[in-house]
């Protein structure tokens, strides 16, 4: 196959970019580095659909660098609740205070002072040297992985050295000399909308010509998927007390583990075993519970299992707890905090139902 010359190819996708991209994104309406970076943070994992109403709440709210800066951890939490992966969160925030710091709140402009930053990888040191500064630097999301996978016929999983050398390799290759931030915008649009995971559009790709995946008819192969490892189920129980005054009873988790830094139910292997710790580790005098039905949520690693048991507590002594946050939440303004998903769910649960 004769391949298309690297201006052929980088022209086809600018052309298609200008008439199909999506210039309506928030985050290329106005076009800062700091935009361009938390856009590119709540998109890792994350599909387009889900990051716009978190991204537009996080900007009314840190519309600059020193705003985030400044904020505290638990009010960046507050406003990425939901989005899931919190260390994105906390390393966005630490960021922001060394940016402020080291830089005098200015970003660094090439790949290289970029990727120096906690938390930025290579492809978004790319992004936002491309988009924000209009440097010619390639980046390799999960979208432009497998445009390239396909177009170029790199079989392998991306996640291994040697495949994501050659991906790197043809990200660079085939860098336009101008327009570098609708390049970077067009390959993302590309994957989002064209080569899509599944079903790829082939017949209104602008790259199609030269497309080994297209011409062998072997998209599906594209790129190549990591062997499945069985993701473990585990199981938890999960303890509503809730007081007589309709308040809460959270407890703010490690900054490391498993939703690490926000605030959470008190957890425990039993039923009994939470009654219990309800009593004596949290010093709750508890009338009735009810057993909820059971709620799946799925992490990263596993998959967990969650019995949610509501009690309700008559009377409260501080208990005799060492180096544990404790807090009693109004349940009306349980919003407030930063909590995870699941948790978040059985609060509004408990919060519209009467019967209890
Ligand atoms: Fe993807 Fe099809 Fe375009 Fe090849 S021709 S890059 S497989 S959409």
């Amino acid at each position: 196959m004769v391949r298309p010359l690297t201006p052929v190819f980088s022209q086809a996708i600018l052309n298609w970019y200008d008439q199909q991209g999506r210039h309506d994104l928030p985050w290329r309406q106005t076009i800062s580095a700091y935009r361009v970076w938390v856009s590119e943070i709540m998109l890792q994992q994350t599909q387009v659909t889900t990051v716009l109403p978190y991204f537009q709440r996080f900007m009314q709210r840190f519309p600059e660098l020193a705003n985030l800066a400044a904020a505290d951890e638990e009010e960046v939490l507050v406003h990425w609740a939901g989005l899931g992966y919190y260390s994105r969160a906390r390393n966005l925030h630490r960021t922001a205070r060394h940016l402020m710091q080291a830089y005098q709140g200015q970003f660094p402009q090439t790949v290289t002072q970029l990727q120096a930053l906690p938390g930025i990888g290579r492809s978004t040191a790319g992004a936002i040297a491309s988009i924000a500064f209009q440097q010619p630097a390639p980046i390799l999301d999960g979208n432009v992985k497998r445009v390239l996978a396909r177009w170029a016929g790199i079989a392998g999983w991306p996640g291994k050295n040697a495949v994501a050398e050659q991906l790197w390799h043809w990200a660079t290759t085939l860098l336009p000399t101008t327009r570098a931030a609708d390049y970077t915008q067009a390959m993302m649009d590309l994957g989002a909308m064209v080569c899509t995971r599944q079903q790829p559009q082939c017949n209104r790709c602008p790259i199609q010509q030269g497309c080994v995946a297209f011409r062998d008819q072997t998209q599906a192969l594209y790129p190549t998927k990591k062997l499945k490892k069985m993701i473990p189920q585990k199981s938890l129980v999960l303890l509503l007390l809730r007081d007589a005054r309709q308040r809460i009873l959270l407890i703010k988790r490690p900054p490391t583990g498993i939703w690490g830094g926000l605030w959470s139910l008190p957890e425990s292997t039993t039923p009994e075993a939470a009654l219990h710790e309800g009593k004596i580790r949290y010093g709750c005098e508890l009338t009735h519970h009810q057993i909820w039905p059971k709620v799946q949520h799925t992490l990263t690693h596993f998959h967990l299992e969650i019995t949610p048991i509501i009690a309700h507590v008559t009377r409260w002594q501080p208990p005799l707890m060492e180096n544990t946050k404790l807090i009693w939440q109004p349940i009306s303004q349980h919003e407030d905090k930063a909590l995870p998903a699941p948790v978040k769910r059985l609060i509004q649960q408990l919060k519209g139902n009467t019967h209890d």
